[in-house]
């Protein structure tokens, strides 16, 4: 099927892109990589008088690491995430999430704002950024506001985001993850290559002292994709981990908490009993394979994630 006939507009700024949503509000779509927008308006699961085609919006395209912070436009690639040397070595679950989603086409087109945009809970970056506590940043008509990704993420892909709003980037604070004692691991259950994970893990475990016999855990995140209507972060398994040196038995009151806080709901490739159960499964690997990055001084990045078919 072909999309139902629309309106294009190309705006070369975000003044003029806020404009036409204010001017068109719940007729306009706005348009990024049209990697996930494509699919629907061609099904007619969407039908847009307007596109507002954000792709000429080179401001939005960025990487911006600095001690105090991780920044990145709204309009920047999976591809350009996964392959950023300074993510990996400042904040490596971007570029691990990055790379494990779907083909080299999707990364190359598909941006950061239009997966935030379309706010799919399966989605690698809504959890990293429920993960890590990030912000988003919006722009409309109005001015300029900052919202937390825990407050963003409201229902099943369903926002704070008002219609008339557009994102403009996202960011991370580093204070919390210092790398030299931080681990980070973003891993995924998926049926096939190139689909969408039936599970997904963000953890970061950040340890005491790297160079001790057993490293205490002084804090944990973890969120799971894919496992309720909304990004999940699951503060009861950070809890079980933090303040303890790893062993098994946190690992498994971690892994129970996850597989308790997971309210999944059934699909093709997994019902919701199975899906509880890989949410504790992938809590417990993420959480390991973060912490043994954190003890391993030589092992900084965490772009060597890969998907478990
Ligand atoms: C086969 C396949 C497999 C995939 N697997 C995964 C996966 O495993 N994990 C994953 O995370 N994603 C996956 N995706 C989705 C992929 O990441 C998309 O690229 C992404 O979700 C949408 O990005 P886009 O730039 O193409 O946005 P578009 O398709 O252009 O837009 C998507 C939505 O976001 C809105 N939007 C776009 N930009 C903005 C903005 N700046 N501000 C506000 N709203 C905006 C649009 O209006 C639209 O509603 C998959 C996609 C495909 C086709």
């Amino acid at each position: 099927m072909k999309p139902a006939a629309f309106q294009y507009h190309q705006p070369t700024s975000v003044t003029e892109a806020t404009d036409l949503l204010a001017e068109y509000e719940h007729d306009a779509e706005l348009m990024a990589g049209n990697q996930s927008l494509g699919i629907v308006m061609a099904n007619r699961l969407a039908t847009p008088e307007h596109i507002v085609d954000i792709n000429g919006l080179d401001d939005l395209d960025y990487v911006d690491v600095s001690t105090e912070r991780v920044e990145i436009g709204a309009l920047t690639s999976h591809r350009t995430i996964e392959t950023s040397t300074a993510l990996a070595d400042a904040l490596p679950m971007f570029p691990a999430a990055a790379e494990q989603i779907a083909g080299p086409s999707v990364r190359n087109l598909g941006t950061i704002g239009g997966s935030i945009g379309e706010a799919d809970p399966a989605g690698n970056y809504p959890t990293v950024l429920t993960a890590l506590d990030g912000d988003l940043h919006v722009a409309s008509t109005d001015g300029e506001r900052t919202v937390a990704a825990s407050e963003y993420f409201i229902a099943y892909m369903f926002t704070d985001l008002a219609e008339d709003e557009l994102i403009t980037g996202v960011s991370v604070d580093r204070e919390p993850f210092p790398i030299d004692r931080t681990g980070m691991a973003f891993l995924e259950q998926k049926p096939a290559a190139q689909t969408w994970p039936t599970i997904s893990a963000a953890a970061a475990v950040r340890v005491d002292d790297p160079d001790a016999d057993a490293p205490a855990v002084d804090e944990a995140r973890l969120a799971l994709a894919n496992a309720a209507d909304v990004p999940l972060r699951v503060e009861d398994a950070e809890a079980a981990v933090e303040g303890e040196s790893f062993a098994e038995t946190t690992l498994a009151s971690a892994a129970e908490a996850a597989s308790e806080a997971a309210e999944p709901g059934e699909e093709m490739h997994a019902d919701a009993a199975y899906k509880e159960k890989l949410a504790g499964e992938y809590t417990r690997r993420s959480l390991e394979t973060a912490y043994e990055r954190a003890v391993d001084t030589t092992d900084t990045t965490g772009i060597t994630d890969t998907t478990t078919p």
